[in-house]
C-alpha cells in the first residue's frame, strides 16, 4: 500500500539506524509526544534498536490518558441517567472513573454506544427524538474538527437533542509545562504529525526561541519514527535549535486552515486539567458560550463533581517523561489491562498498555 509498505521497509530502517549510530556521540534524551508514537517504537522495538546513548522518553498525547477522573465520573452519571444515549469511542468504555467504568454502567442497563465518528452520535439524536444523545468529546487537536463539525451540524438541522461533554487538550501547551518542570529530562521532541497536519506548526517557533530545543515534526511509520529521531540528534549533535519537517508528505506550516476556522468558531481555550498531571494553564477548548445549547455538562448539570486519584498511580509521571511504566510497583501486578488501576493502562496509546501488550513486562525495573 503506497505510503505505508515503504515506511515499513525493514531495510530502510536499518540503514537509517545505523546513520543515528554513526551520528551520535553523547547522551540524548527525546520525547515522542503523541501515544500512537509510543505504541509504535514500542511494537517495531524501536527503543532497543537505538544505540544506547538515546533515550526515549514517553509524552501525555494519550486523549483517554488525561482525560480527567472527574470527567470519567462526569460521563458515568451523565451515561446512567434516564433516557439517556451515551456515545464514545470504544477506548474509553474501560478507563476506570472513581469506582467504576462506562462497561460496567452499560452492564447495568444504560444505553452506551460506541460510535465511530461524532456525526453517528448526531444521526441517533435524529433517529431518537424522545432521547438526550450525548457524545464524549475528547482528544488533541485531531479530534476536535470532527467534534465541532457535529455540533454545527446539530445546530443546521435544529435538534435539540444532542450535546457533547468536552475534554479537549492542545499540545503546545503541555510542551510548555513539560520544559517549565525543574524536573524535566526532555533534549528534543518528536513532534505529533497527524496534530500538526491539523494545526501545522506556526504555535512552536515561540516555544523553541523560550526554551532552545530542537523539535521534529514526525510521523508513525517505522522509517518516519527513526527519520524524526535522526533529524532530531544531528540537530543537537551540531548545536541547533530549530524545528525540522520530515514528515512534509503531510504536514505544512500553515495546517490545515478551514479546519482551525470551524474550532475557533465553536471552542475558546480554557485552562484544563490532565489526569495525573494537574492543570495546565489554556491547555483545553471548552464550548463558546453560544453553544451552550451543546453543553452536556451544563445540560445534565454535573458540574460539581470531584474525584481523587488512586494513590498507587504514577501514570502522570510517565506522561511527563519522567518515569517508565516499570518503575511502577503496581506494572503487570495489581494494575493490568484486564483490572486497569489507571487510563495508560487502558488505552490504545497507553505507555502501560504499550510495554504490557509488547512483552516490556518485567517488574521492578
Ligand atoms: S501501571 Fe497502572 S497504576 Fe501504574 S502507572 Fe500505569 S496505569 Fe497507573
Amino acid at each position: 500500500m503506497k505510503y505505508v509498505t515503504e515506511y515499513r521497509d525493514a531495510l530502510l530502517v536499518k540503514n537509517v539506524i545505523d546513520d543515528i549510530r554513526r551520528t551520535v556521540t553523547k547522551p540524548w534524551t527525546l520525547m515522542e509526544i503523541c501515544g500512537g508514537q509510543t505504541h509504535a517504537i514500542v511494537r517495531y522495538g524501536i527503543d532497543r534498536l537505538l544505540p544506547n546513548e538515546i533515550e526515549l522518553v514517553h509524552g501525555p498525547g494519550c486523549p483517554v490518558c488525561v482525560t480527567p477522573l472527574e470527567l470519567i465520573d462526569k460521563a458515568l452519571a451523565i451515561a446512567s441517567s434516564p433516557n439517556v444515549i451515551f456515545c464514545s469511542y470504544g477506548d474509553m468504555l474501560r478507563v476506570p472513573g472513581s469506582g467504576r467504568d462506562l462497561f460496567s454502567v452499560k452492564a447495568a442497563g444504560a444505553d452506551v454506544r460506541v460510535v465511530y465518528s461524532p456525526l453517528d452520535a448526531v444521526e441517533l439524536a435524529q433517529l431518537n427524538p424522545d432521547k438526550q444523545v450525548v457524545f464524549f468529546a475528547i482528544g488533541f487537536e485531531t479530534t476536535a474538527p470532527p467534534n465541532v463539525m457535529s455540533v454545527l451540524h446539530a445546530q443546521s438541522l435544529g435538534l435539540t437533542n444532542y450535546s457533547i461533554l468536552v475534554s479537549h487538550v492542545r499540545v503546545p501547551p503541555a510542551i510548555n509545562a513539560i520544559l517549565s518542570s525543574p524536573n524535566n529530562r526532555v533534549q528534543g521532541f518528536l513532534l505529533a504529525g497527524h496534530v500538526c497536519a491539523v494545526m501545522g506548526y506556526h504555535e512552536y517557533p515561540a516555544l523553541l526561541n523560550k526554551f532552545k530545543i530542537p523539535m521534529v515534526i514526525t510521523g508513525f511509520e517505522p522509517l518516519d519514527l527513526v527519520q524524526g529521531i535522526l533529524e532530531a540528534v544531528k540537530l543537537l549533535e551540531d548545536g541547533k535549535v530549530e524545528i525540522s519537517n520530515p514528515y512534509a508528505r503531510v504536514v505544512n506550516f500553515e495546517g490545515n486552515k478551514p479546519a482551525q476556522k470551524h474550532i475557533a468558531q465553536v471552542f475558546e481555550e480554557c485552562d484544563r486539567k490532565w489526569r495525573g498531571i494537574g492543570t495546565i494553564p489554556m491547555s483545553g477548548w471548552k464550548l463558546r458560550q453560544e453553544f451552550n445549547d451543546f453543553n452536556a455538562e451544563l445540560r445534565f448539570d454535573v458540574n460539581e463533581i470531584k474525584a481523587e486519584e488512586s494513590p498507587l498511580c504514577i501514570a502522570g509521571q510517565i506522561l511527563q517523561g519522567m518515569n517508565k511504566p516499570q518503575g511502577c510497583s503496581a506494572f503487570g501486578t495489581s494494575c493490568t489491562p484486564e483490572h486497569p488501576l489507571g487510563a495508560t493502562m487502558v488505552s490504545s496509546e497507553g505507555a502501560c498498555a504499550a510495554y504490557y501488550r509488547y512483552g516490556r513486562v518485567t517488574i521492578g525495573v
